[in-house]
């Protein structure tokens, strides 16, 4: 079996501890492959797939337009160690449709956006704090990995091993959708913080909502202290609209990856042109990568933000509203002590009364309940992450039917979880 010999020579037979599912209970569903709205696994068993690379594939697994662009770019070979036509496409692409990004920068993962962007800012401002919120994920290097969410919360690691203290020495860290407290960590350090990252919809503890006033006060603290502000829109960019979460709110740079690299190995940062340029060769700031701006990555991505127009995530609403309403009242049917989340185009579900509005809240949520729930769902055929902090997220190729049937074995799941 695949597994056993994954678990021999793989830590926990995965690349990744999103992909364990010791959270759930059984194990790992192991891809054979993605189609659409569906994951195949190496058994044979076919699932309506709410994974879809943790939100990495909005046009669904697949895409005859994203595969396409990808087998063109394999023809003209791997990294060539150069600059491609195909980055400048996709940087026009994002910068053509998120006001506050002037200039971007393309990396290979969330992880080394947010590295970036810490560097930029530290650089910028002359100062080393950096302010995070509880349960928001950033990748995972040494800073970002004090009270993180994602995995770090499934498996409860309280402080990452192996992360120096040093590191984390200069990160603070507030309750999410806490600007009382927010406004303390600014009075108290507003000379010394470098830059408060958000995700501005949080999706590593659950998916919660800010609170109306939560990121503006993140967006004028640190405007106000002359740190910089950076949206970690790694899951929220071209997902939960066509200019991502930040709307009428500028934040000084912005994270990208997931959808603009179309299920390829993607990141970026990008943002205010005066910080951007700080950035190497221009500026003292150093990032580098032999892979960074992948060709392979660049032309899935432009093949993505190209096919997805305006309507596409009316659609993906519309979409996602069928599921997650027919989810709430499939747990009112059954009387499940379940809160269904929706922003926009994706959402989750945790087994408690009310939506919680930070991580304390979302980790008092009931796990054992969601383990149940999730044993249940895959069994009927429906794959979310094993996980309660991650997010569902509904493709533009889910069909209604399929969200339907989703919601019918989620009523029997919800049933099972009690
Ligand atoms: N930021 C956010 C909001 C994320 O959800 C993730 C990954 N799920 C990352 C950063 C890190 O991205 P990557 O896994 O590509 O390093």
């Amino acid at each position: 079996m695949t597994l056993d010999r994954a678990r021999a020579l793989i830590p926990g037979g995965v690349s990744s501890p999103a992909r364990a599912f010791g959270a759930v209970g059984g194990d790992p569903v192991v891809a054979a492959a993605g189609e659409g709205a569906y994951i195949v696994d190496t058994d044979g068993n076919r699932y309506i797939d709410y994974i879809q690379g943790f939100g990495s594939v909005i046009l669904g697994h697949a895409d005859p337009r994203v595969t396409e662009a990808i087998t063109a770019a394999v023809a003209r070979g791997g990294a060539t160690g150069l600059a491609s036509e195909a980055e400048v496409a996709l940087a026009e692409l994002i910068v053509g449709r998120v006001p506050s990004v002037e200039r971007i920068r393309f990396v290979t993962s969330g992880t080394e956006a947010s590295m970036t962007a810490a560097r930029i800012a530290r650089a910028a401002t002359q100062r080393d704090v950096i302010v995070k919120f509880e349960g928001c994920y950033h990748g995972h290097s040494d800073a970002f990995l004090a009270r993180a969410g994602s995995g770090v919360a499934t498996f409860a690691v309280p402080m990452a091993a192996g992360v120096p203290q040093a590191s984390v020495a200069d990160t603070i860290v507030v309750p999410f959708n806490d600007c009382t407290a927010l406004e303390k960590v600014f009075a108290d350090r507003s000379g010394d913080i470098a830059a408060v990252f958000v995700e501005p919809v949080a999706a590593n503890m659950g998916v919660v909502a800010p609170d109306p006033d939560f990121l503006r006060a993140v967006v004028d603290l640190a405007r106000d202290a002359a740190a910089i502000s950076v949206f970690d829109e790694v899951v929220t960019g071209f997902r939960v609209g066509p200019h991502g979460a930040q709307g009428e709110m500028h934040a000084d740079l912005t994270m990208f990856g997931k959808v603009i690299g179309g299920g390829l190995p993607v990141g970026a940062v990008g943002g205010r042109a005066d910080l951007m340029d700080l950035l190497a060769p221009l500026g003292p700031v150093y990032q580098a990568g032999t892979y960074a701006a992948h060709p392979h990555a660049m032309a899935a991505g432009a093949a993505v933000l190209s096919a997805l127009a305006p309507r596409d995530f009316a659609t993906l609403e519309a979409l996602a509203m069928r599921l997650f309403e027919g989810l709430a009242s499939a747990a009112r049917d059954v009387g499940a002590d379940a809160s269904v989340v929706r922003a926009n185009t994706f959402g989750c579900v945790f087994f408690a009364s009310e939506p919680p509005r930070d991580f304390a809240g979302s980790n008092a949520t009931d796990k054992e309940g969601f383990a149940r729930f999730h044993r249940a769902l895959r069994s009927g055929g429906v794959l979310i992450a094993p996980s309660p902090f991650e997010a569902w997220f509904p493709s533009l190729a889910h069909t209604a039917d399929d969200i339907d049937r989703t919601v019918d074995v989620a009523r029997s799941a919800f049933a099972a979880a009690r």
